[in-house]
């Protein structure tokens, strides 16, 4: 092919529009949103427990939850499992912070577990012998839509009676096995907020089939529900909220969940489709590799949220990830960044700061032993940033769109030794602590 754009040739994308990457936004939205406003019911509840019911229905769940944002409803799952002082959850360490953080502020603690370098979601291998006595829950990350890998990870909670959460916030509609995630834990939590790929604005949903969890999580945070609470002894005690936290809806939110559940249905079908047209065209070609699961195995993305692919190097001469990337976005490809979620036990939050004046780590204020971790003792996250980049996040099928990117990707690919003399390598620092992107 021609000559590459970094090094002075054509674009190979040379329709540019953003379109491609935008979602629907319907009249029937509009309207939901305006008879909030217009009925001044934004901080009532009758539109978000239809929401609920809505939500909780379409993952064949009892109970939906509706919060304020994902981390919230995450806050919400853990109170409501009994997650207290002196507790440990297990979570992977490649993730956005919300998936475990809040655990801090019930006193609770978190053991960072590896990835599995294909499915970047937690790798079962690496729990077992992270359980103590004090390990509560595992809190299993759907990560980048991929779903993890639930038939060796619900065994082992259930040999050491620990409970499972799931965080979903990147995996709204993806199915293990033919079956919804989020539906496989003794709680789950979504993030429902804009740049998700079921988004409804600032907004997160927890769900569950125990009721002691639902009414331990309405006490927590949404005191004006208290009268749905039917456990007797709950009931006596309820009226302000036991987190000391507002968490309700906003019933803008819900308004637009209402229409965003038929209209996702839809729109995932779709996305799905770009994106495995995209990965398909793509197949077979080094130094790159598609970031979903295979495709008899029952599992799917969903809403392919924060689309990742994965790099191989040593395919590619060595040429760095960032130089790679860079290349992609002189050609028009303008998503392509090395790196993902930072891991977590790398910032100073998880090994030094004392949030709440202990006068120790708060990470482990509330423990008899130091959890944190020695090094190295997370290979695979800790080398993960240079070899994983973000990728184009289709939301319409449009073939011959679709195809300029790919023909970008292959250009990059087909011309890669041009790229090495100008190699400056990697920075030490890739990825971030949360992604911005649509
Ligand atoms: C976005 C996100 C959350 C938190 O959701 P908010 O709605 O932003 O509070 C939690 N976990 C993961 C993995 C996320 O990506």
């Amino acid at each position: 092919m021609s000559k590459l754009a970094i090094l002075g040739g054509q674009p190979a994308v040379k329709n540019t529009s953003d379109d491609i990457f935008q979602r629907n936004i319907t009249k029937e939205m509009e309207e939901a949103v305006l008879k909030v406003l217009y009925e001044w019911k934004m901080s009532s509840t009758d539109i978000t427990k239809e929401f609920e019911r809505a939500f909780a229905d379409w993952h064949g769940m009892k109970y939906g939850l509706g919060c304020n944002t994902g981390t919230s409803a995450i806050h919400c799952a853990m109170f409501g499992i009994g997650i207290g002082v002196g507790d440990e959850i297990i979570c992977q360490s490649t993730t956005y912070w919300a998936s475990c953080l809040p655990a801090f502020s019930l006193g609770a603690t978190v053991v960072f577990a590896d990835v599995d370098p294909e499915t970047l979601c937690i790798n079962p291998d690496d729990i077992e012998h992270r359980i103590t006595p004090r390990t509560k829950a595992i809190m299993v990350v759907h990560y980048a839509g991929y779903p993890a890998d639930m038939d060796r990870i619900l065994p082992i909670a259930k040999k050491h009676n620990i409970k499972i959460i799931e965080d979903v916030s990147h995996a709204h509609g993806a199915l293990y096995k033919g079956k919804m995630v989020g539906t496989f834990g003794d709680v789950s939590a979504f993030s429902l907020m804009s740049g998700k790929s079921f988004a409804i604005g600032e907004a997160g949903i927890m769900l569950t089939n125990d009721r002691n969890t639902y009414e331990r999580a309405i006490l927590f945070g949404h005191y004006e529900r208290a009268s749905e609470i039917e456990n007797p002894q709950l009931q006596k005690l309820a009226g302000l909220p036991w987190g000391g936290y507002k968490y309700r809806m906003h019933q803008m939110s819900s308004a637009i969940g209402l229409v965003q559940i038929k209209q996702f249905k839809v729109d995932m079908v779709e996305i799905d489709k770009a994106m495995n047209y995209f990965w398909d065209l793509l197949e077979g070609y080094p130094g790159i590799r598609a970031h979903r699961p295979p495709k008899d195995s029952g599992c799917t993305k969903g809403g392919w949220y924060a689309s990742l692919g994965r790099y191989i190097k040593e395919e590619l001469g060595g040429l760095s990830i960032s130089r790679f990337c860079e290349a992609l976005r002189a050609e028009g490809v303008l998503w392509a960044y090395p790196g993902c979620n930072k891991a977590l036990h790398t910032h100073p939050l998880f090994q030094t700061i004392d949030v709440y004046g202990h006068g120790r780590p708060t990470r482990i204020a509330f423990s008899n032993r130091d959890v944190r971790e020695e090094d190295k003792s997370l290979p695979v996250t800790e080398s993960l940033q240079k070899k994983v980049f973000a990728v184009p996040w289709f939301k319409h099928f449009w073939p011959e769109r679709i195809e300029e990117y790919a023909n970008a990707f292959k250009k990059v690919i087909e011309n890669y030794k041009d790229l090495l003399p100008d190699d400056k390598g990697d920075p030490e620092d890739l990825g971030g602590w949360f992604t911005s992107r649509r």
